[in-house]
C-alpha cells in the first residue's frame, strides 16, 4: 500500500460545531490506502514511511471539490445553443439532439467532462442523464468518484427508464472500488407524475440510494405546478413524501417562505447552480434567506451546454459574489462558507463521508500552485485564495489517495484521444 505525505501546505481546515471553516500553516498530510492516517504541524514524525513525499513549499491544499449536479453526457453540446431560455433551449436544441445520443457518444463525452473536472480540482460529482452504465466505466477508468442516476421521465421511454435505473442501482451496489455511487433521478417535478414519482421514491428506499431532482428552476415550474396540481413543486413533493428519503435538489431559484421552511430539512441538499441559471436567464436562488433558514447548500456547475464550464471553484466564487450583491452586505458570500459547502456539505450528501481532510476521511484533495503571479503575495486568507486564484492553477489533485492529475496534466486519461472522439461527434450537433 503506497503511502503519501505532503508536506509544508497551507492547509484547510474543516467547519466544525463551534467553528468556521479557516486553514492552517505549515502542515502536513499523510494517506495511505484511500485514506487520510495522519496531520499535523511542522515534520512529519519519523515513523511514517512514505514512499511518495510531496512539498508543497507553502502552496494551498484543499479538500477536493464536488460538482453536485452537473450532466457530463451534454459535453458534445457544450457552445451549440446559446442565448435561449430553458424552455426553447430545451425543446428547439436539447431534446431533438439528445434523441440521436449513442451510448458510445455519452461514453465519450463523460471522459472529456471527467478529464476537464478533474484538472480543475473536482474530485466527484452527481451525475443525471441517459446510458448512465457508459459514465460509470468513465467514471473508473479515470479514477474520480460519482453519484450517477438515470434521469426519468414520463413518456413512451418510462419502463425503459426505470428498469436502467435499477440496473444502475445493482451496479453500484456490487462495485467494489468506492468510486461508484449512484441515486434515483425523476428529472424534475414538471416531467413526472405522482404514479411514476411514487416507483421511483419506492426504488430509493429499496435501494437505500438519494433522490436527484432539479427544483424550482423557473417562474414558469411554479406556476404550471400551482395551476396543474394546485400547489407549489416543493408541496407537493412533500406530499408525495419525497423528503424522507435524502434529496439533493438542484436550481431552487423561486423559493416562497413555506418552500424554505419545508427545504430546511435534514434530509435535503440543495445544489446551487449560479452560472447557469444566470446564463439560461432563470434567475438568482436566494441562497442567503435559504442560509438564514437552515437550508443545506452545495454547488454544481449543472450541464457544460448550459454554463460552459464545469469549473466549481469559479463557481463558488460567483455564489459568494451574488449573495453578498443580492444581499447588500459584503461580508456575507464567505469562501469559508462556500468551500465547505462544496465539500463538507456535499460529500456528505454524495456518499455520506465526512470530508475536511483530518484522519479518517477520505484522502481527495488538491494543491494550488504557489509560483503564479496571482500568488504575489500568497493569499493570506480562503476570501483572498477565492477571489484571487483561478482554477487554471490546480497543480495536483488526488482521489482516494491516487494522484489524478500532476503538474496541471491529468494523468489518467488520454486527452489527444479524447479531444478527437468528442470533436468528430460533436459535428452532428448544432
Ligand atoms: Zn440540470
Amino acid at each position: 500500500m503506497l503511502t503519501t505525505v505532503i508536506t509544508n501546505a497551507r492547509c484547510f481546515r474543516g467547519a466544525s460545531e463551534t467553528q468556521s471553516a479557516g486553514w492552517e500553516d505549515n502542515t502536513y498530510l499523510v494517506f495511505s490506502d484511500g485514506w487520510i492516517t495522519d496531520r499535523g504541524t511542522g515534520t512529519p514524525p519519523e515513523t511514517i514511511h512514505a514512499q511518495r513525499h510531496i512539498d508543497a513549499q507553502g502552496a494551498w491544499l484543499l479538500p477536493g471539490l464536488a460538482n453536485t449536479h452537473t450532466h457530463s453526457g451534454m459535453t458534445l453540446f457544450r457552445g451549440k445553443a446559446e442565448a435561449l431560455p430553458l424552455n426553447r433551449w430545451l425543446t428547439q436544441r436539447i431534446f431533438p439532439w439528445e434523441a440521436q445520443l449513442k451510448e458510445d457518444d455519452i461514453y465519450w463525452a463523460s471522459l472529456a467532462a471527467i478529464g476537464e473536472m478533474l484538472r480543475h480540482g473536482v474530485t466527484a460529482f452527481a451525475d443525471m442523464y441517459f446510458f448512465e452504465e457508459a459514465v460509470a466505466r468513465g467514471v473508473l477508468q479515470s479514477g474520480i468518484r460519482a453519484l450517477l442516476s438515470r434521469g426519468v421521465t414520463n413518456g413512451p421511454e418510462q419502463a425503459r427508464a426505470l428498469g436502467e435505473s435499477e440496473a444502475l442501482l445493482q451496479l453500484a451496489q456490487e462495485d467494489q472500488s468506492g468510486h461508484l455511487y449512484a441515486a434515483v433521478g425523476p428529472h424534475a417535478p414538471y416531467t413526472v407524475d405522482d404514479t411514476l414519482m411514487a416507483q421511483l421514491l419506492d426504488l430509493a428506499e429499496r435501494y437505500d440510494v438519494p433522490v436527484h431532482i432539479h427544483l424550482q428552476e423557473t417562474y414558469d415550474e411554479v406556476t404550471a405546478s400551482l395551476k396543474a396540481f394546485g400547489e407549489r413543486p416543493t408541496e407537493r413533493l412533500r406530499r408525495l413524501g419525497m423528503f424522507e428519503h435524502r434529496v439533493l435538489a438542484a436550481h431552487c431559484v423561486w423559493l416562497d417562505d413555506k418552500d424554505l421552511q419545508t427545504l430546511a430539512h435534514p434530509n435535503v441538499t440543495v445544489a446551487h447552480n449560479p452560472t447557469s441559471n444566470l446564463k439560461l436567464g432563470s434567475g438568482i436562488a436566494p441562497t442567503h434567506a435559504m442560509r438564514s433558514t437552515g437550508v443545506s447548500l452545495s454547488v454544481g456547475t449543472d450541464g457544460p451546454a448550459s454554463n460552459n464550464r464545469l469549473d466549481v471553484w469559479s463557481e463558488i466564487r460567483l455564489a459568494g459574489l451574488l449573495e453578498k450583491g443580492s444581499s447588500g452586505m459584503a461580508e456575507v458570500g464567505e469562501a469559508s462558507f462556500w468551500i465547505s459547502a462544496a465539500t463538507q456539505t456535499a460529500y456528505h450528501a454524495l456518499f455520506g463521508m465526512k470530508h475536511r481532510l483530518e484522519v479518517g476521511d477520505p484522502a481527495d484533495c488538491f494543491l494550488f500552485d504557489p509560483m503564479c503571479w496571482e500568488s504575489l503575495p500568497l493569499p493570506g486568507s480562503l476570501d483572498a485564495l477565492l477571489h484571487t486564484f483561478p482554477s487554471e492553477h490546480v497543480s495536483d489533485v488526488f482521489v482516494a489517495g491516487e494522484q489524478v492529475v500532476q503538474n496541471g496534466v491529468v494523468q489518467s486519461l488520454d486527452m489527444e484521444k479524447i479531444r478527437a472522439e468528442v470533436n468528430q461527434r460533436a459535428k452532428r450537433f448544432g
